[in-house]
C-alpha cells in the first residue's frame, strides 16, 4: 500500500500481530522512501452480499426476513428453535462463502428449500409451493410423490 506521508509505493511490514481476540491483524509498516512508520489494521470482510431481486433492484440482505420466511413455513411443525437458528446461520455462512457482493434472490430461496427439506418435509412443500408457484395441482402432487418416494426415507 501507498505511504500516507509521501505516497511512495513500497512499504515493508516490520511487525505483525493479532489483535481484537484474533479477529484483526495489526501491521506496523515502514516506508522504503521516507522511512516514516505507520500502522494498518486488517479485518476479514464478512459482509453479506446484497440481494438482486427478480425485478433487478438490489436490497441489503435481511436476516429477519429470511427467518420470517422459514418460520412461516414451519408454523406448527415440530422443529426446535435451535434447528431453525442453525439453518439461518448455515444459509448466512454459505452466502458469505460465495465471496460475491451480490447474489440473486433465487439463490437464497434455493438455500432455504435445501434447509427446510432437511428439517421438515411439510414445511419444505409449503415453502416450495409458494416459492416455485406450482403451475397446477398435478405439479404439486408430483413434488409430494417425489418426496415420498425418496429411497432414504
Ligand atoms: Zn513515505
Amino acid at each position: 500500500m501507498h505511504c500516507p506521508f509521501c505516497s511512495a509505493d513500497d512499504t515493508k511490514v516490520i511487525d505483525s500481530r493479532l489483535v481484537a481476540g484474533g479477529d484483526q491483524v495489526r501491521r506496523r509498516r515502514e516506508c522504503l522512501s521516507c522511512h516514516e512508520r505507520f500502522t494498518t489494521y486488517e479485518t476479514a470482510e464478512l459482509l453479506l452480499p446484497k440481494v438482486i431481486k427478480q425485478n433487478g433492484t438490489r436490497e441489503p440482505f435481511d436476516e429477519a426476513k429470511l427467518r420470517a420466511g422459514i418460520l412461516r413455513a414451519l408454523e406448527k411443525r415440530p422443529v426446535s428453535v435451535e434447528d431453525i437458528e442453525s439453518s439461518v446461520n448455515h444459509i448466512k455462512h454459505s452466502l458469505q462463502a460465495t465471496g460475491e457482493r451480490e447474489v440473486p434472490a433465487l439463490l437464497i430461496g434455493e438455500k432455504v428449500m435445501e434447509q427446510l427439506r432437511a428439517l421438515d418435509e411439510v414445511a419444505y412443500v409449503r415453502f416450495a409451493s409458494v416459492y416455485r408457484r406450482f403451475k397446477d395441482l398435478t405439479e404439486f402432487r408430483a413434488e409430494i410423490d417425489r418426496l415420498e418416494n425418496q429411497p432414504d426415507r
